[in-house]
């Protein structure tokens, strides 16, 4: 007889088990599956904004957030071609700070929790296909398990599969960007306490991208780069070469030549942006990277898979209390997330299709470098904390980056 839940999540990643912690906790007998089996690893900068700490701490991680090694920031630095922004964490309710922690561990603490508040785990487990009835309904799912087909009842299903391939007819968008990142240990001259962002001209010559440097609290940092599909495509360059000339750039260069390399480089890719992805339909809730929910500008996406899949067991819960799976009642998961986001989405999607490449903000970078207030905002729609058209509330800063990039055309610069 196939096992009955109320509630069948894909994917144990953030998203997906933030998914499972929030519904267990409002009640629902919740089913979480995962092809993997955990700690698993997950290429990622491991940077965690203040927003998503809040959402780490939310299900009872604070004290662990703290521990020492991971690494704690309370600034960012950015270094652009012609200039360098350097701005303190803007305040959220988690604090005037983020972090950085290794996804490996990350990821197997927040799964943690979602077992302790009672979601049964079936890891090794590769979910296949959604089960429906002649009418449509989702009553379950089919997965397989060393070989052995599984299946499952269940009226609603969240997907949280990231990638993955699982929910993906006419659902999820298609990737566009990719990245790649390794882990050094050793790294001398840089102020640990700091995000360092790279906006080389290497990188945002066809298209947009940027290098991270994200520092651990036990010497250790996550190196990495990532660009725009675009920029392949115009550049016929693949990501491992535009990761290889971000390592020569004479300021990391000089950060990592003691640094030894630790592990495997690894690269995978992600859809930056919530537009063109369908989040809700009959039975059916997409969560986190499944349902597009990376920031379009800076490609982060735990806090917004976790928020995602909280709010998703919400709308779960709710379905069950009016024994109402439809897509209609669903589409209040899209409203909320669209309410809660689409400002930025829009804002941030916009400016990265609009702007052929990342170089033509140089003058902006710029004017904002001696603009505390510009800078500040310039740094928020980096972080998801405000739109990017946040900016047109400095007219004085757009002015003077006006007139910045007349003077380099008038100079032949740019
Ligand atoms: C190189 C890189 C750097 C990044 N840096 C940052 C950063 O610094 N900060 C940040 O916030 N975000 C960052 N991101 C984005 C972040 O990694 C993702 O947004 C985040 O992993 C989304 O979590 P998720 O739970 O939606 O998906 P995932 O973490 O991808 O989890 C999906 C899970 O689903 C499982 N799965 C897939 N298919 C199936 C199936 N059919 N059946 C069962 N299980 C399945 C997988 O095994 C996986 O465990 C980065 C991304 C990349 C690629």
């Amino acid at each position: 007889m196939a096992e009955r839940y109320d509630l069948a999540v894909v994917g144990a990643g953030p998203g997906g088990a933030a998914t499972a912690y929030y519904a267990s906790k409002a009640g629902l007998r919740t089913l979480l599956l995962d092809r993997q089996e955990f700690p698993r690893d997950k290429p990622c900068g491991d940077g965690l904004m203040p927003h998503a700490a809040s959402e780490v701490a939310l299900m009872g991680l604070g004290d662990w957030l703290d521990e020492p090694h991971h690494g704690r920031f309370t600034s960012f630095s950015m270094y652009t071609e012609t200039a360098y922004l350097r701005q303190g964490v803007p305040p959220t309710l988690h604090g005037p700070h983020g972090y950085v922690a290794a996804r490996e561990e990350t990821d197997a603490r927040i799964l943690g929790r979602a077992t302790a508040a009672g979601a049964a785990l079936h890891t090794n487990t590769r979910a296949m296909d959604l089960v429906r009835s002649t009418s449509g309904a989702v009553t379950g799912l089919e997965a397989t398990s060393n070989g052995e087909t599984l299946r499952f009842e269940t009226p609603i299903v969240v997907a949280a599969d990231g990638v993955g391939g699982f929910a993906g007819n006419g659902m999820k968008a298609h990737q566009n960007a990719v990245a790649r990142r390794q882990y050094f240990r050793g790294l001398e001259g840089l102020d640990q306490e700091s995000l360092h962002i790279f906006i080389t001209p290497d990188m945002n010559s066809d298209g947009a991208g940027y290098g991270w440097v994200f520092c651990f609290g036990d010497g250790r940092a996550n190196v990495g780069a990532g660009v725009s599909t675009r920029s392949l495509q115009r550049s016929g360059r693949n990501l491992k070469d535009y990761y290889d000339r971000f390592l020569e750039e004479p300021q990391l260069k000089a950060w990592l030549r003691n640094a030894e390399a630790e592990g495997p480089v690894k690269s995978w890719s992600l859809k930056m942006g919530m537009w063109g992805a369908k989040r809700y339909a009959r039975g059916l809730m997409m969560v986190g990277d499944a349902g597009s929910m990376v920031h379009p500008i800076s490609g982060e996406g735990v806090g917004y898979a976790m928020e995602s899949g909280r709010l998703a067991a919400t709308w779960a819960h709710e379905a069950h209390e009016r024994r109402d799976f439809s897509a209609s009642l669903l589409s209040g998961y899209e409203r909320q997330l669209r309410k809660k986001r689409a400002r930025e989405h829009i804002s941030g999607h916009a400016m990265v299709n609009l702007v052929p490449n990342l170089r033509m903000m140089e003058p902006l970078f710029k004017a904002c470098e001696k603009d505390e207030n510009a800078r500040r905002t310039l740094i928020e729609g980096f972080t998801g904390d405000a739109p990017i058209y946040s900016l047109l509330k400095h007219p004085s800063a757009l002015g003077r980056a006006l007139r910045i990039a007349v003077n380099q055309r008038r100079n032949g610069v740019g």
